[in-house]
């Protein structure tokens, strides 16, 4: 892990991890790294205006050209940097974190995250002294460009609106008080579906709902899905990259089976086809790409690695469990908005239920549970697992991933954030998924006490 960098860009608490010194620094030297002309976007948090000031500070402070694109979701700047054709982007915000935290994203020229790789470098360029400052008569300018419209436009020209239209769907949208309050109703609107909405509100408290949507905290969608009558509720994440959706009976479906559902009718366009997910991912994406005559290309855990590696190897499609979906025609970064608009395509062309589309997928027992590990026995637990694991088929791509003949597996992988070690299993029945845990709980627990 970076010293700066985390997961998904810097993150911290406002005023104390993170300083409008801080974000100076950090700006400045993204600036001096990436090229001239950069989009610089921010989300509603309440510390955002004052850290959209820092970033243009640092930006201009080293000669950029500075393209202000005001409050949106970051697939949206993302989108703008490859639109305008920019050298990179600068996004403002913590995303899902709570209200008290904020962070910066930093985009390359294809508008895709910098790899992990160049994250290191802007780290070095701060790390050794800063970047070299401008003359008085080389300082940047400040711009402001409308980025939503072209953004929205793009969404739109990727689905089939005649058809969409047609099925006069009704659609449920909770933004939780995020960004995409800006674009996803307009684009169902845009769509010819009938649109409901709470906490449509831009509000960086996030007074309503966390800012993740997590089927514990989705209970006023699912009460606005019951009041309209909607064919399908959909919940953003606070920078509206993560889109969860719910059934017209109400019942929240986890990302990695919407994953599932968009990767479904992606292989019915697209036979043969390769699609990128992560290996915490749920075999239920296999499944659905190997019968459409494709390979899944598991990568390791962060959204980083898997639009880097589908603009590596051209592939179109990509996703992450927690609701994160990456459409390559469009862009290939998560999107939530684009998402929405492939799962009213394929509910427009099924003209069947979204309970019904969702019950035909295979569906597997999952648990996803944790083991405290300080950071520094992280690698070594890591090394001593190794060798004591029993499996046929074991994936080193990210942790260890154990693979069982009965199509049954278990992730085990250090977390880069927290002070621990990550399992993830799935089977074919909740019996068999909570002995993997259990088993292989109680084998790190005693490798760290061999260990302390
Ligand atoms: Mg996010």
């Amino acid at each position: 892990m970076g010293r700066l960098f985390g997961t998904n860009g810097v993150r911290g608490v406002v005023n104390k991890e993170l300083t409008v010194e801080k974000v100076t620094n950090i700006a400045a030297a993204c600036g001096a790294y990436l090229g001239k002309k950069i989009a610089l976007g921010r989300d509603g948090r309440t510390s955002s205006p004052m850290f959209r000031s820092a970033s243009i500070s640092g930006l201009l402070s080293v000669g950029c050209s500075v393209l202000d694109v005001g409050i949106l979701p970051t697939p949206a700047l993302q989108f703008s940097v490859k639109h305008f054709k920019l050298d990179g982007g600068l996004m403002v915000t913590a995303s899902h974190n709570p209200p008290e935290f904020n962070g910066l994203k930093v985009m390359a020229d294809d508008g895709l995250e910098v790899s992990r790789q160049q994250e290191t470098e802007i780290e070095d360029l701060i790390f050794s002294g800063g970047p070299q400052l401008s003359v008085w008569d080389k300082i940047g300018t400040i711009e402001k460009r409308v980025a939503i419209q072209p953004y929205n436009e793009s969404i739109l020209s990727h689905v089939d609106s005649r058809l969409v239209g047609e099925a006069g769907l009704r659609v449920a949208i909770d933004p939780g008080n995020g960004v995409t309050a800006l674009t996803a109703p307009e684009i169902a609107r845009n769509l010819g579906c009938k649109v409901y909405t709470i906490n449509v509100n831009i509000d960086g408290r996030f007074p309503s709902r966390e800012s993740e949507p997590r089927p514990e905290n989705l209970d006023g969608l699912r009460i606005l899905v019951e009041a309209s009558e909607a064919d399908v509720g959909v919940a953003f994440d606070g920078d509206g990259d993560r889109s969860i959706f719910i059934d017209e009976k109400t019942e929240v479906h986890w990302g990695d089976r919407s994953f599932a559902l968009v990767a479904k009718e992606f292989m019915a366009k697209n036979p043969g086809a390769s699609v990128a997910t992560p290996v915490s991912s749920s075999r239920v994406i296999d499944d659905v790409v190997t019968a459409g005559g494709g390979q899944v290309i598991w990568t390791p855990v962060g959204s980083v690695d898997v639009s880097r590696l589908m603009i590596g190897k051209g592939i179109m499609l990509g996703g992450e469990e927690n609701g994160g979906i990456m459409y390559g025609p469009h862009l290939q970064v998560r999107d939530g908005s684009m998402a929405l608009a492939l799962v009213l395509e394929i509910m427009a062309k099924s003209k069947r239920p979204l309970s019904e589309l969702f019950g035909e997928l295979p569906q597997y027992a999952q648990i996803k549970d944790k083991v405290p590990c300080p950071h520094e026995l992280k690698e070594r637990l890591l090394e001593a697992l190794r060798t004591s694991v029993d499996a046929p088929r074991v994936e080193t791509i990210d942790g260890l991933k154990l693979w069982y003949p009965d199509g049954s597996w278990i992730l085990i992988r250090p977390s880069g954030t927290e002070p621990v070690f990550r399992l993830y299993a799935e089977a074919e029945n909740s019996e068999r998924v909570s002995d993997l845990i259990e088993e292989h709980k109680a084998l790190v627990g005693s490798i760290i006490d061999s260990l302390n």
